[in-house]
């Protein structure tokens, strides 16, 4: 099979930001230790962070680089367990960034909920309210399969007993969605405190949605502003 043309500059840029925010990962508390995970597309590779290697010690020359057929063409470390749930999601969506967390508010909801309902306006940037997909092991096609979809509907998802994934226009974006969705599922642990949760409705979101449209001139984004 021919390999594909890497633009090295890019590819070089996706190896920063992917140490960087891999680190943010642990400070932000995304994810613990070496849990988590995250990728950057670039043209007709991934550059995705490496197995089994803890954030803080991840270097430049750890980061693999992948074929979408699963390749590894650079990077001296095993890629990470989860590369085909990420590949997947470029395969069949326009992603350019995934993020793959183990939150302690989406885990915790995972356990009981079936999904993160509209508790703020906000989950339009998610793509509305956020499914659970149901458990399947680490690293299996499977959890891959129940994984992608979602996201072809969805910019996040949540799974059983696991974490997150958000995906994204770019890494920082994508990272925004994590950072976002592990802020809704906390906001809607708290409400659940007060009692019944009033949920935004379909019209309610649609609404929001094209508020942002009319806002951006008609960009193709959901994203909400600040
Ligand atoms: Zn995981």
């Amino acid at each position: 099979m021919a390999r594909p043309d890497i633009d090295t500059g890019e590819v070089d840029l996706a190896r920063h930001e992917l140490v960087e925010t891999g680190r943010r990962l642990i400070t932000e508390g995304l994810a613990l230790g070496t849990s988590g995970n995250l990728s950057v597309r670039v043209g007709d590779v991934i550059a995705i962070t490496p197995s089994s290697i803890p954030y803080v010690d991840v270097t430049l020359d750890d980061i693999c680089v992948m074929s979408l057929e699963g390749e590894q063409i650079q990077g001296r470390a095993k890629v990470s367990s989860e590369w085909p749930m990420h590949s997947s999601i470029y395969r069949s969506t326009d992603a350019l960034a995934v993020v793959h967390t183990h939150s302690a508010e989406v885990v915790a909801l995972s356990l009981v909920k079936e999904e993160l309902p509209a508790v703020h306006y906000n989950i339009v940037s998610l793509g509305g309210a956020v499914p659970v997909v149901g458990y399947s092991r680490f690293g299996t096609n499977d959890l891959a399969d129940r994984c992608e979809a979602e996201m072809k509907v969805h910019s996040a998802v949540i799974l059983q007993n696991h974490g997150a994934v958000t995906r994204g226009a770019t890494l920082a974006q994508a990272f925004d969605r994590a950072l976002l969705l592990e802020w809704l599922a906390r906001v809607y642990r708290l409400s659940l405190n007060y009692g019944e949760p009033r949920i935004l409705s379909e019209d309610e979101l649609a609404e929001v949605e094209a508020e942002v449209r009319r806002r951006r001139y008609g960009e193709a984004t959901t994203e909400v502003p600040k």
